[in-house]
């Protein structure tokens, strides 16, 4: 159990905070609490636990290592962790030290920043082969789990809790009153702005409003989750034009439902904000950011009249989700991306609904 914990918790470190793992580890546990409920899962399932961490490539691996632990048993060794997959070489070290008490160098960053200290440091090289050199002979794990702590809540990155570390007398960068000198950091460069489209496609029946996703059936960011119909934000050169009606065409266009394509054209109302030229701006532009660019998006609305013939059908992966008053669809496994555009857009729907937002 100790090593199942483990593993979920190192997979959902690796590219989350620990703020943000801390509200949804335990959730996560209760929802699948042994390796065995987590293989017997479906994906949907938990990717809609993993909702908020991002990254969802991790939870589809860690779905599919679950299948092969729960056959095969736990690893004893970094070799055995290293060849499940999701698991790299720092998730392989720290398991087999943390659960196999393993004698292994773990260096995260917590703990790079730390040894930077403590040997007064910089040279990456170098603090390797110290921390080679002080590996204890035994109770790897203890000793790997005290420099995660010690580094992620006393040796914090801007203000050491100096006064409060029970390593100070230890402590080289302290001993010189140099720890603002360790390690060097480098300026982050700037992550570059992208600019994208989402699509909120309403269809009504009656008192009822069903909103069009889509089921994302690529690898890698936000793949398996269902989002709103988009221009392709993933794409490192994607340079969109927003005052071009050309863009939005294109998004429509992309749409394998060409009923509600020919319904835009002929028949179904397209509300003015499809045309940014006649009302720009009508709903609101979400920011968010990815680690390793930024994304301004635009928020764009398009309604299928009711009445209008051909409305409901939509070929795989598209498909129509009822939307609650709130603009909420609790059900489906959405992105932090996507549920911040769903927030902006019922908050419009509000302002709709009060005769605040007029089309
Ligand atoms: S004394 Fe200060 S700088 Fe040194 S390890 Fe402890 S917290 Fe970090």
């Amino acid at each position: 159990m100790r090593a199942y914990r483990a593993w979920v918790a190192e997979t959902m470190l690796q590219q989350t905070t620990v703020s943000t793992v801390l509200s949804r580890y335990r959730p996560f546990l209760a929802r699948f609490p042994s390796v065995d409920a987590l293989a017997a899962a479906t994906l949907e399932s938990l990717l809609h636990a993993w909702q908020g961490l991002g990254y969802y490539a991790r939870a589809r691996r860690l779905h599919e290592a679950a299948k092969r632990v729960s056959v095969e048993g736990f690893p004893s060794c970094h070799a055995e962790w290293r060849a499940l997959a999701g698991v790299g070489d720092y998730t392989a070290s720290a398991l087999s030290a943390l659960v196999g008490g393993r004698r292994v160098v773990v260096m995260d960053t917590n703990i790079r920043r730390l040894y930077a200290r403590l040997f007064a440091e910089n040279d990456g090289g170098r603090l390797a082969e110290l921390a080679e050199r002080v590996l204890p002979a035994r109770a790897c794990g203890d000793y790997t789990q005290a420099l995660m702590d010690l580094g992620a809540g006393v040796c914090k990155a801007r203000e050491p809790r100096c006064g409060n570390c029970p390593v100070r007398g230890f402590c080289e960068a302290y001993e010189r009153d140099a720890t603002g000198d360790f390690p060097v950091v480098r300026a982050k460069p700037e992550r570059p702005l992208r600019r994208a489209t989402v699509l909120f496609v309403v269809r009504r029946e009656g008192e009822r409003r069903f909103l069009l996703f889509c089921k994302s059936e690529r690898e890698g960011l936000l793949g398996g989750l269902s989002e709103l119909p988009s221009s392709d934000f993933r794409d490192k050169n994607l340079r969109e034009d927003w005052n071009s009606e050309k863009v939005l065409r294109k998004i429509f266009s992309r749409l394998p439902m060409k009923t509600v394509r020919r319904r835009c054209l002929g028949g179904a109302r397209v509300l003015p904000s499809v045309l940014p030229s006649v009302l720009p701006s009508v709903l609101p532009n979400v920011l968010h950011g990815f680690t390793h660019f930024r994304l301004l998006l635009r928020l764009v609305e398009a309604e299928v009249v009711e009445g209008a013939s051909n409305g409901g059908d939509v070929v795989a992966p598209y498909f129509w989700q009822e939307m609650d008053r709130e603009g909420k669809f609790s059900d489906l496994a959405l992105s932090t991306l996507m549920r911040k555009a769903l927030a902006a857009y019922a908050e419009v729907r509000g302002g709709v609904e009060n005769g605040l937002y007029q089309c």
